[in-house]
C-alpha cells in the first residue's frame, strides 16, 4: 500500500500542516509519497524530501501550476492516481477543494476531516459538529482522505533522504484562471499553527475595542488572535480569524477565550485545546462546562489587570 500527500505550499515553503497529514499517511500505508504541484518549487521539493517517513516526493512543476487551482490540481493527482491506495489532503481551503474532485473522477467516496486511523481502511471523523465520532470502513479501492490536523502530530521535517522524481505536468484545463489574492498581513502567529490563542466573542463589542482590549494580551503571550463568528459577523474581526464549525479548527496548547459564550459550533473549532481558560461575566455561560479555568469576570476589567501582572 502506498499514500500520496498532496502538499500544501506556498511555492517556496512546505506548510507545516503537510507534516501532519504524513502522520496519518504513515498510519494507513507502508510507503509515502509527497505530491508538489507548483512552479519554480523546488524548494518546496526539498523540503518535502527532508519529511521523515517519506520515501518519494513527485513535482509537478509548470506556470499554470503556479496557484495551484483546484481544477489544474485535481487533474493532477488524477495523472498519478492509479499508483497509489490512499490519497491524502489537509482539511484546508484548499485540500477540501481539491479532493472532492478526485474523488469524483475516481468513482470513490472521500472520507471527511480523518481523526484517527483504525485501520488502513477504517477512520475516525467527527459528526454532528464533532458531538459524535463515526468510524467509517471504506470499501473503495483507494481511500481519498481529508486529515484534520490537530489530530495527528507534525512528524520531524528534517532527517529524512527521499529523493526527487519530475513527472510530466497535465495540460491547463482551461477552466479557471487565477485573479487574485488578497493575504491578510499581520504580526500575530498564524491562527491554525499557534501554540496559544487569545479569542474573542460578541462581548468586545467593536473593532476598536477587539484590538485594543485582546491584542496587549494576545502579545504579551505571543499569541494568534481568533475570534467567534458573532464577533466576525459583527466585522470586529476579519473572517479568516473565525474559530469554529464554520471556521477554523485549532488545539493549541492555550485557549483563552474571551466573552465567548461556548456555543456547540463554537466549542467544535477548539475543544480539543489542551488548556482552556473562559472569561465571562455569566456564570452559567456552557464555555465555562469545557474550561480547565474558568474567570467570572468582566472581561474589560480582568483582561487589563492579566496584561498588567504577566509584564510584572
Ligand atoms: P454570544 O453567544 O452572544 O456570547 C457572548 C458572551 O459574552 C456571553 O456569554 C456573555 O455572557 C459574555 N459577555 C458579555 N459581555 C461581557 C463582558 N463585558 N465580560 C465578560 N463576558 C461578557 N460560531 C462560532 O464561533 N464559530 C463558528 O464556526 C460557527 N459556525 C456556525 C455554524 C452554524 C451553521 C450556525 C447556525 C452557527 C454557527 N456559529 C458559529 C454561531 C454560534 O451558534 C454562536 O452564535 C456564536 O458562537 C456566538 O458567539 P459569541 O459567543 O461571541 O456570542
Amino acid at each position: 500500500m502506498t499514500a500520496l500527500i498532496v502538499a500544501e505550499h506556498t511555492n517556496t515553503h512546505l506548510n507545516s500542516l503537510t507534516l501532519n497529514a504524513v502522520t496519518a499517511a504513515l498510519a494507513c500505508s507502508d510507503e509515502v509519497h509527497i505530491l508538489v504541484i507548483g512552479h519554480q518549487a523546488g524548494a518546496v521539493a526539498e523540503q518535502a524530501a527532508q519529511v521523515v517517513g517519506v520515501s518519494k516526493v513527485l513535482l509537478a512543476d509548470a506556470p499554470h501550476l503556479a496557484e495551484q487551482l483546484a481544477e489544474n490540481s485535481a487533474a493532477q493527482v488524477l495523472a498519478l492516481a492509479g499508483n497509489y491506495t490512499h490519497i491524502l489532503f489537509a482539511a484546508t481551503a484548499s485540500g477540501k477543494s481539491i479532493a472532492p474532485r478526485v474523488a469524483a473522477k475516481l468513482d470513490v467516496a472521500q472520507v471527511s476531516e480523518i481523526t484517527a486511523v483504525v485501520a488502513p481502511d477504517t477512520f475516525e471523523r467527527p459528526i454532528y459538529a464533532g458531538n459524535a465520532i463515526a468510524t467509517i470502513k471504506s470499501l473503495d479501492p483507494v481511500k481519498v482522505l481529508t486529515v484534520r490536523s490537530t489530530n495527528f502530530a507534525a512528524c520531524a521535517n528534517t532527517g529524512g533522504s527521499a529523493g526527487i522524481d519530475r513527472v510530466d505536468c497535465i495540460a491547463d484545463s482551461g477552466m479557471s484562471s487565477f485573479v487574485s489574492r488578497e493575504v491578510s498581513k499581520s504580526d500575530r502567529p498564524e491562527l491554525a499553527a499557534a501554540k496559544i490563542i487569545v479569542s474573542g466573542g460578541r462581548a468586545l463589542g467593536s473593532a476598536d475595542k477587539f484590538q485594543a482590549t485582546l491584542l496587549p494580551l494576545a502579545e504579551v503571550l505571543g499569541a494568534a488572535l481568533g475570534a467567534s463568528r458573532a464577533a466576525v459577523d459583527s466585522g470586529y474581526a476579519p473572517n479568516d480569524l473565525q474559530v469554529g464549525q464554520t471556521g477554523k479548527i485549532v488545539a493549541p496548547d492555550l485557549y483563552i477565550a474571551c466573552g465567548i459564550s461556548g456555543a456547540i459550533q463554537h466549542l467544535a473549532g477548539m475543544k480539543d485545546s489542551k488548556v482552556i481558560v473562559a472569561i465571562n461575566k455569566d456564570p452559567d455561560a456552557p464555555i465555562f462546562t469545557i474550561a480547565d479555568y474558568g474567570l467570572e469576570a468582566d472581561i474589560f476589567t480582568a483582561i487589563p489587570q492579566l496584561v498588567e501582572a504577566l509584564q510584572h
